[in-house]
């Protein structure tokens, strides 16, 4: 049995030295790519022969690039086109223009994205692990029976990937396994969400040697009737507060936990100080259950994961589930007045005190200064 698994295993490798071809779902918002689609277009750069890790093991490889882009309602579309034009290894973009997809509803662009993908034939599916990506390209692997890796934090090899298990308590290195039919016609395919924070923003074209071919699609109609009709409707969005920073990108972010008790305190403590800084807003899980924030703020192992330059938590414990969201950022600062509270030993630098004492005073510091 043994024998037999790592003869086709070898032979899958043999298969892989095929050029990946890599589909890139590009996220965008008022005319701009968002931050997690540059990262999964770098994840796409160094699959196809960019610079792999250090421990990587394969040898350099060549494979090209397309990314799917569907045309929404409030962007740009002419910037956020030109904005993906000037990656490098992108040959083509695809704009899907249909009046069903212009919002990000995973029921309308999940078959569309499955059927183009598999007509296609790419090797690779990638998209940023945002609230988009990871609502997308499950339910659009999911319809092609295939298994998708989430979070990747690293690209060993065309196959082979690092990402977190148990909130990032463990990283585990994940290697993909070859068809079971030698015969496959459908060969490898890799569908996968990239963590933003784990890679740095698409590497740009030197030169215009190869320009990007702009492909405009209206096949989504046909591809959406002939799927299964949606369960859903688009009916309005609330967007987050535009006036502040996007929190998978901030530099800075403030988080409340519970330990500032309700909104009113949320409100004037944790967002005032945010505003004061030009941060972007967090919010621990328990604090968003108790009232205090939207649902959209949540940082953490079921929430979005940030890196920021600097993160300051207030009347947060720390709890695993929370650090898994934010434990990468470079320096943490953490208010509590439990001493042996877990953030503490996350946190660079401590304020052990009353929230309810250090908040005010720190605000009118701030605004003396
Ligand atoms: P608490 O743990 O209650 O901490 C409040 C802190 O405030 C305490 O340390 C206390 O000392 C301090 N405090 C109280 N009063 C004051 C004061 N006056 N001055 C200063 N400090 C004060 N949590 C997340 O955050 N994100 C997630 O994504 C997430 N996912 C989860 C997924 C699963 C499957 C599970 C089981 C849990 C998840 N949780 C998540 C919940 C997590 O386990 C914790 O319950 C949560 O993070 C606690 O939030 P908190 O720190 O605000 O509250």
């Amino acid at each position: 049995e043994t024998r037999r698994y790592l003869e086709h295993f070898t032979r899958g490798f043999a298969d892989a030295r095929v050029s990946p071809s890599v589909l890139v779902l590009a996220e965008h918002a008022r005319g701009n790519v968002a931050p997690a689609t540059w990262a999964a277009l770098r994840a796409a750069q160094q699959v196809c022969g960019g610079t792999l890790s250090s421990n990587g093991n394969d040898a350099k490889q060549t494979g090209h690039i397309e990314v799917l882009v569907f045309d929404r309602v409030d962007s740009d579309m002419g910037a956020v086109l030109k904005q993906l034009a000037q990656v490098d290894g992108v040959s083509r973009l695809v704009l899907v223009c249909d009046g069903h997809c212009r919002y990000p509803v995973a029921e309308m662009l999940a078959p569309v994205i499955a059927r183009w993908s598999a007509e296609q034939g790419y090797s690779h599916v990638f998209t940023g692990g945002s609230t988009f990506g990871k609502n997308i390209l499950p339910r659009a692997a999911g319809i092609l029976g295939i298994q998708p890796l989430s979070d990747i934090m690293q690209v060993c090899s065309p196959w082979e990937f690092v990402r977190p298990l148990y909130a990032g308590s463990i990283l585990a290195r994940v290697r993909l396994v070859p068809p079971s039919e030698p015969s496959s016609k459908t060969g490898w395919r890799c569908w996968a969400t990239i963590r933003g924070t784990a890679f740095e923003a698409a590497q740009l074209r030197h030169d215009d040697a190869c320009p990007t071919e702009l492909d405009i699609t209206d096949k989504a109609r046909q591809y959406l009737q002939d799927a299964a009709p949606p369960a859903v409707e688009w009916l309005q969005q609330t967007g987050a507060n535009a006036e502040r920073p996007r929190l998978e990108s901030a530099h800075i972010v403030v988080t409340g936990g519970r330990g500032l008790r309700d909104a009113e305190h949320f409100q004037a403590f944790v967002m005032e100080l945010a505003d004061r800084l030009g941060a972007a807003v967090g919010a621990t899980r328990a604090a968003v259950d108790a009232g205090m924030c939207a649902n959209e703020l949540q940082v953490g192992q079921t929430g979005k994961v940030v890196a920021p330059e600097l993160y300051i938590a207030v009347g947060v414990s720390g709890a695993v589930q929370h650090l898994a969201g934010m434990k990468d950022s470079k320096v943490i600062i953490a208010i509590n007045n439990d001493p042996e509270a877990p953030i503490f030993q996350a946190a660079d630098y401590g304020l052990v005190g009353d929230l309810f004492e250090i908040m005010p005073a720190l605000l009118e510091k701030l605004s003396n200064s």
